[in-house]
C-alpha cells in the first residue's frame, strides 16, 4: 500500500486481495481444516486467508507483521510462553484482571517470577526492569485507566534487555502504535474494539521483529490457540469502520465525562481526556486521541454503584467492551479483579449512540 495514507485510509483498504478481473473484493472466510498438498497453507491449524487479511490489515497499522489467536488471552498465553523458565515479568499493579491471574499462575507453578508496579510511575518501572526477561505494559489500563509513558518505559524495557510488550486494547491501533514507540510486541484483545460488534471473541499480536513473530507463530501452531475463519472474516468485516466508529464513540466519552465530572454523586472520573486527569499530557503526547473508555467512582460502597449498573435502559449491563453498544460494569463484581480496584469504580465503555440519550439513561441511573 502506498506509505503515506491516513490510517483511516489503511484500516479500509490493507489486507484485501489483488485487484485482479472477477477477484473478490475483500477476503471471504476459508471453511477447509486442510489443503491440496505443494502450497504455503498446508493445513487448517497453519493459516486461513481469513486470518491473514486481519493479520495484515493489524500489521500495517501497528507498523509490523500480526498473528491472530483464539482469544486475547491465548495471544497473552503465547506471548509470556516467551519468558525462559524461572525468568522475571514486571507488569503493572492495574491491568487486565485475565492477563494479571494468568502470570500470577504462572508464579504460583514456578514457571517465572512476577514483580508488580504502579505502570504510571516511570522511575519506578524502570529501577523494576532492570534484570527481568520481560515488561508488560497495558496503557491506559483496564479498569484504572492509568498511562504509561510508553517512549520511556520502552527504552529503559530494551536498555535492560526485557522484551516490551504493550496490551494496546484500549487505545486502538487507530489512537496508539506503541512499536513505533520502541515496543517489541503489541497485543490485542480483538474482541473489542477491533471487531466492534460484541459478536467474537479473538485475539492478535502485532511484532516488526521476524525472530518474536516466528517464536509466536510456532507457539500459536503447537498450543493450537488458532481463530476460527469465521471469526477472523467478522473481525476484518468490523474493522474496516473502526475510524468511524471510534470517531462518535470518542467524542460520546469526552462529553460524558465532562457531564459526570460535573454531577453531584460522582467523586472521581479518570478518562484521559479530561484536562486534569493525572493522565492527560502523556496521553496527548503519545496517543491521537483519548478513546472510548472512562471510569468513574461514586465515593460510596459497592452495592450503590452495582445498582447504578442494574438501573440503566439503554446502556448494557455486561462485561466487555469496544461494541456499537455502550455497556457498563462494576469491575469488583469479578472475584478475579485487583483488590486496590475500589469497590464502587463503574467502568463504562462507550459506544456509537446518540450522547443525549447515553447521558440522559446514566444520569436517570445515578438517582437510583
Ligand atoms: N487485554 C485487555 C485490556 C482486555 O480488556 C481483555 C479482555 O477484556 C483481554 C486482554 C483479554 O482478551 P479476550 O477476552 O479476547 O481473551
Amino acid at each position: 500500500m502506498t506509505p503515506d495514507l491516513d490510517p483511516s485510509t489503511v484500516v479500509v483498504h490493507a489486507g484485501r486481495p489483488s485487484r485482479v478481473p472477477d477477484a473478490p473484493v475483500g477476503e471471504s472466510p476459508v471453511f477447509s481444516s486442510t489443503y491440496i498438498a505443494g502450497g504455503d497453507l498446508g493445513y487448517g491449524r497453519y493459516g486461513n486467508t481469513a486470518w491473514t487479511a486481519l493479520e495484515e490489515t493489524l500489521g500495517a497499522l501497528e507498523g509490523g507483521r500480526g498473528l491472530s489467536f483464539a482469544s486475547g488471552m491465548a495471544a497473552a498465553a503465547a506471548v509470556c510462553d516467551l519468558v525462559p523458565v524461572g525468568g522475571r515479568v514486571v507488569a503493572p499493579q492495574h491491568a487486565y484482571s485475565g492477563v494479571l491471574a494468568l502470570l500470577d499462575q504462572q508464579a504460583t507453578t514456578g514457571r517465572l517470577t512476577v514483580e508488580r508496579v504502579a505502570i504510571a510511575d516511570t522511575e519506578a518501572v524502570s529501577a523494576a526492569v532492570v534484570g527481568a526477561d520481560m515488561l508488560w505494559i497495558e496503557s491506559p489500563t483496564n479498569p484504572a485507566m492509568e498511562v504509561a509513558d510508553l517512549p520511556a518505559l520502552a527504552a529503559a524495557g530494551r536498555t535492560a534487555g526485557a522484551t516490551v510488550v504493550v496490551d494496546n486494547t484500549f487505545a486502538t491501533p487507530l489512537l496508539q502504535q506503541p512499536l513505533s514507540m520502541g515496543a517489541d510486541i503489541v497485543l490485542h484483545s480483538a474482541t473489542k474494539f477491533i471487531s466492534g460488534h460484541s459478536d467474537v471473541v479473538l485475539g492478535a499480536i502485532v511484532t516488526d521483529s521476524d525472530e518474536l513473530w516466528t517464536a509466536l507463530e510456532l507457539r500459536r501452531r503447537s498450543l493450537g490457540a488458532i481463530p476460527g475463519p469465521m471469526e477472523a472474516f467478522l473481525a476484518v468485516r468490523g474493522l474496516r469502520t473502526l475510524a468511524l466508529r471510534l470517531e462518535r464513540a470518542q467524542s460520546n466519552a469526552a462529553f460524558l465525562a465532562t457531564r459526570l465530572q460535573e454531577h453531584p454523586r460522582v467523586s472521581l472520573v479518570r478518562y484521559p481526556g479530561l484536562a486534569d486527569d493525572p493522565g492527560h499530557a502523556r496521553a496527548a503526547a503519545q496517543m491521537s486521541g483519548f478513546g472510548a473508555i472512562l471510569a468513574f467512582e461514586l465515593g460510596g460502597d459497592g452495592p450503590g454503584a452495582q445498582r447504578v449498573c442494574e438501573s440503566t435502559a439503554l446502556w448494557v449491563h455486561a462485561t466487555s467492551l469496544g461494541g456499537v453498544e455502550s455497556m457498563l460494569e462494576r469491575r469488583r463484581r469479578w472475584a478475579i479483579e485487583v483488590p486496590t480496584i475500589p469497590e464502587d469504580l463503574i467502568r463504562l465503555s462507550v459506544g456509537i449512540e446518540h450522547p443525549d440519550d447515553l447521558w440522559a439513561d446514566l444520569a436517570q441511573a445515578l438517582k437510583a
